[in-house]
């Protein structure tokens, strides 16, 4: 089968399937565009949405590199999508369309169902587009995405806003796709394949949050990046890290390995003023987000000093290192 009827096959429909079902009265101010021009022409077309800015993030991953070989080709197309999905959500953004590269060792129908039917339920869940891609043969396969979206203008949550003396929260529960990548078909095995992208927690705290990221890396590391970028450091009581049983169950340094270490989150951690805090959980006590964890505060001294009740703990790994 030719490049072509790939695409026509297995993506066009995600372009018109989506179109067609989002009326234009059916938008809210915040997402308030459909794509003019999607699969099929040189480019695509979109409006961007008046006072908004263009929000875009691409990710890439590498099969055996950032999903085990094994992985089913529905979870792979989900996590690609999911992944970058997640960058916008860690910058308050609403997540408008996607652009899909996909470069495949041999054309196998069965696995283009399967990987196209799971960035489909990934369009739906989260009222993205799939607006476009390329289509390439090589040695391994190679999943990149880019992820478009609005803000705002001026209202993007950044790295570099943590204040002294603000909460550090996290969304969720940490380690647990860690956990998963060692324990195969474990309980906690979605939580590797499907992560879930937070862009309703993430819309919510524009205006309350100082500064956010995404945990992809590890949450030491991830923190890491907010407190370089704000100058600040931070005290963590690791007791009060929400984590899954089977978690609860591993030897201490193990269980704050996968915690602190471990990467494929994909939850929020970000920085909010105890004010702040207060006044986004009256706003937001009544909507579904997902729930929230203070693990502690934002501190002058530029380190990072990690507690497990009250006795000082040294982590043994800092996070995932793309060129170890
Ligand atoms: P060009 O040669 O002009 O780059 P292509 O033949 O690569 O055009 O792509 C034709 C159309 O199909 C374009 O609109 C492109 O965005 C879309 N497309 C190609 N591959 C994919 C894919 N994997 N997923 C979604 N859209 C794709
Ligand atoms: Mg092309």
């Amino acid at each position: 089968m030719a490049e072509f009827s790939i695409i026509r096959q297995y993506f066009q429909s995600l372009t018109s399937r989506s179109l067609a079902s989002q009326s234009l009265a059916s938008q809210s101010p915040t997402s308030p565009a459909s794509a003019d021009v999607g699969i099929g022409d040189d480019c695509a077309v979109s409006t961007v949405p008046q006072d908004m800015q263009l929000v875009s993030c691409v990710d890439t991953l590498v099969a055996g590199r950032h999903f085990p070989l094994d992985t089913s080709a529905h979870a792979i197309g989900w996590k690609s999508m999911a992944v970058n999905l997640s960058d916008l959500a860690a910058m308050g953004a609403t997540a408008h369309s996607i652009l899909l590269a996909l470069s495949l060792p041999k054309i196998e129908d069965a696995w283009l169902a399967e990987f196209s039917r799971g960035v489909a339920d990934c369009c739906k869940s989260y009222n993205v587009q799939l607006i476009g891609g390329d289509t390439t043969q090589s040695p391994t396969l190679t999943i990149s995405i880019t992820a478009l979206g609005w803000i705002k203008t001026g209202q993007a949550i950044l790295r570099g806003g943590a204040q002294v003396g603000d909460h550090i929260v996290v969304s969720g529960e940490i380690g647990s796709a860690a956990y998963a990548l060692r324990h195969p078909n474990s309980a906690l095995q979605s939580t590797l394949d499907y992560p879930q992208p937070q862009l309703a927690l993430g819309q919510s705290l524009v205006g309350f949050a100082s500064s956010m990221i995404d945990i992809s890396d590890g949450l030491a590391q991830d923190l890491g990046h907010i407190l370089s970028a704000s100058q600040v450091g931070a005290e963590i009581q690791l007791e009060q890290i929400p984590i899954a049983n089977e978690l609860a169950q591993l030897s201490i340094d193990q269980r704050f390995a996968d915690v602190l270490a471990g990467g494929d989150d994909y939850q929020l951690c970000f920085t909010i003023s105890p004010d702040h805090f207060q006044r986004w959980q009256a706003q937001c006590a009544q909507s579904s987000v997902t729930p929230v964890t203070v693990i502690g505060q934002i501190q002058q001294d530029m380190t990072c000093h990690y507690f497990y009740q009250k006795q000082k703990f040294t982590p043994e790994k800092s996070g995932y290192q793309h060129f170890a």
